[in-house]
C-alpha cells in the first residue's frame, strides 16, 4: 500500500487536469506504477513463471505481494481498503504482470473486475465490508460464476436456480456453475442464478457466496492448455440455501451485473493479452539479436525485421485500443464497443505475436527451455473467456448499428 499512498494524490491532481486522450505518453503517475508493476514481474514473476505453468502450482506469496503493493483492488475506493485508482492504471497494472505471468495475470483480473468491482457498484454496505475489505490484501481471493455446461456465449440461458423460500426468506440454489477462475482458492463469489424463468434475462439474479458453503462442491480441476497456474473448475450446487441477504443487486439484476462485469473484464483480458504479446516481442528481438544464422544476426534479416516491425505494429494499436477503452469507463462514457474492440485485437495481437515469437526462435521455440511455447498456450484463451472472439464481433456490430441509427 505504501506505493499507492504516494500514487493516489499525484494521479488525482491528474485526473482533474486532463485525460489520456489528449498525451502522447501515459502521464508520471501511472508510469510509476507501470515501472513498479514491471520490477515486480521481473523479479517475482519471470523466474516462477515456467514452474508455476509445468506443475500447475497457485501462485500464492505472489497473490500476497500483489495485495502488499496494492494491486488485487486496484479501482475500489480507499475507504474500503482498495487503492482507488483508475481504470487505466488496472490495465496497466494487468499487462505488466500479465508479462511476467499470464496466470497470475487472470487470478488479479477475476479479483479485480469481475469480483469487487460488481459488489463495490452494487453492493450494500454490509456487502462491502464483509465481501470487499478482505479481499484487497491479496490473503483472499474471490471468483465469477456465469457460464454452466449448458451455456457459455448465450449467457442469459442460465439453468441454475435459486428458488425463493418466502416463508423462511431464504434461496436455494441448485445447478451447476463450470470454467471458474480462482474456483479452488476463492473464499467467495458472485453466483448468476435464475430466479424466475418465465422471466428469462430478467428473470436471473446475483448472489453473493462465502466459499466454503454446505450445499456447495467443487469439480475437479481443469488440466489446461495454458493459464496453468490459475485453478478452473466446476461450482456444483445442490440445495445450498442462503439467506435473502446474499442477493447483490434488486432482484432481476443478474444479467445486467454481468454484462457490465464483462465491459469492465474485457479491458482486463485485453491488457493480460497485451502482456503475452509484449513479452513474446521482447523474447522474440532479445534471441533475434544473439542467434547467429548464415554468419550474421537474426537481427540483420530483412524477414525477422519485418516481422517484429509487424508484431510491434499489432501491439501498439491494440494498446491504444485498450487504453482508449480504459479512458472511455474513467471518464464515464459509453466503453461496450470499444472493451470489446480492444479485447478483439488484443487477443488476436497475442496469438499472432506469440506465434511468430516460436518462428523466430526456431527449433528452440517449441521446448521449454524458452518461454515462447507457453506464451503461445497461454495466449489462445484471450480469445475465449470473457466472450468469444466472435461474440466480440456480436457486441461490435450491435453497437454500431445503435450509433449508426440502423
Ligand atoms: C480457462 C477458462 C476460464 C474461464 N473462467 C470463467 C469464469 O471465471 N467465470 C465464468 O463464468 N466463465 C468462465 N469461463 C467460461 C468462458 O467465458 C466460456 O468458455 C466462453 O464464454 C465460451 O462459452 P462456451 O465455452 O460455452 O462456448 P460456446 O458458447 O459453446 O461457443 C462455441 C463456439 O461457438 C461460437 N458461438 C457461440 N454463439 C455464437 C453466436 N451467436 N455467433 C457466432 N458464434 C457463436 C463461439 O464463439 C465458439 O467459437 C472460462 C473458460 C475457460 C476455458
Amino acid at each position: 500500500m505504501a506505493l499507492m499512498n504516494k500514487i493516489v494524490p499525484r494521479l488525482t491532481n491528474f485526473m482533474r487536469c486532463r485525460g489520456i486522450a489528449s498525451l502522447g505518453a501515459l502521464p508520471e503517475t501511472h508510469q510509476m506504477l507501470q515501472r513498479t508493476c514491471r520490477d515486480f514481474a521481473d523479479a517475482e514473476l519471470i523466474p516462477i513463471a515456467g514452474k508455476i505453468d509445468k506443475e500447475h502450482l497457485y501462485p500464492k506469496e505472489q497473490v500476497k505481494k500483489m495485495g502488499e503493493l496494492g494491486l488485487m483492488a486496484i479501482s475500489v475506493p480507499e475507504s474500503l481498503g482498495g487503492s482507488g485508482l483508475d481504470y487505466l492504471a488496472y490495465a496497466i497494472a494487468m499487462e505488466e504482470i500479465s508479462r511476467g505471468c499470464a496466470s497470475t495475470g487472470v487470478i488479479l483480473s477475476v479479483n479485480n473486475s469481475l469480483y469487487l468491482g460488481p459488489i463495490e457498484k452494487w453492493g450494500t454496505e454490509e456487502q462491502k465490508e464483509k465481501y470487499i475489505r478482505p479481499f484487497t490484501s491479496g490473503e483472499r481471493v474471490g471468483c465469477f460464476a456465469l457460464s454452466e455446461p449448458g451455456n457459455g456465449s448465450d449467457a442469459g440461458a442460465a439453468s441454475t436456480t435459486a428458488r425463493n423460500e418466502s416463508d423462511n426468506g431464504k434461496y436455494i440454489l441448485n445447478g451447476t456453475k463450470c470454467w471458474i477462475s480462482n474456483g479452488y482458492e476463492s473464499e467467495a463469489g458472485i453466483i448468476i442464478a435464475t430466479t424466475d424463468k418465465n422471466l428469462k434475462h430478467k428473470g436471473i439474479s446475483a448472489f453473493l457466496i462465502p466459499k466454503p458453503i454446505k450445499g456447495l462442491e467443487l469439480g475437479k480441476k481443469e488440466d489446461k492448455l495454458g493459464i496453468r497456474g490459475s485453478s478452473t473448475c466446476s461450482l456444483i450446487f445442490e440445495d445450498c440455501e442462503v439467506p435473502k441477504e446474499a442477493m447483490l443487486g434488486p432482484p432481476g439484476s443478474g444479467f445486467k451485473i454481468a454484462m457490465i462485469a464483462l465491459d469492465d473484464g474485457r479491458i482486463g483480458i485485453a491488457s493480460q493479452a497485451l502482456g503475452i504479446a509484449q513479452a513474446s516481442l521482447e523474447t522474440a528481438a532479445q534471441y533475434a539479436s544473439k542467434r547467429l544464422a548464415f554468419g550474421k544476426s537474426l537481427l540483420k534479416l530483412q524477414t525477422i525485421q519485418n516481422k517484429l516491425a509487424e508484431m510491434a505494429l499489432k501491439l501498439e494499436s491494440a494498446r491504444l485500443l485498450t487504453w482508449r477503452a480504459a479512458w472511455l469507463k474513467d471518464n464515464k462514457k459509453n466503453y461496450t464497443k470499444e472493451a470489446a474492440m480492444a479485447k478483439l485485437a488484443a487477443s488476436e495481437a497475442a496469438t499472432a505475436l506469440s506465434h511468430q515469437c516460436i518462428q523466430i526462435l526456431g527449433g528452440m521455440g517449441y521446448v521449454t527451455d524458452m518461454p515462447a511455447e507457453r506464451f503461445y498456450r497461454d495466449a489462445r484463451i484471450t480469445e475465449i473467456y470473457e466472450g468469444t472472439s466472435e461474440i466480440q464481433k456480436l457486441v461490435i456490430f450491435g453497437n454500431l448499428m445503435k450509433e449508426m441509427d440502423l
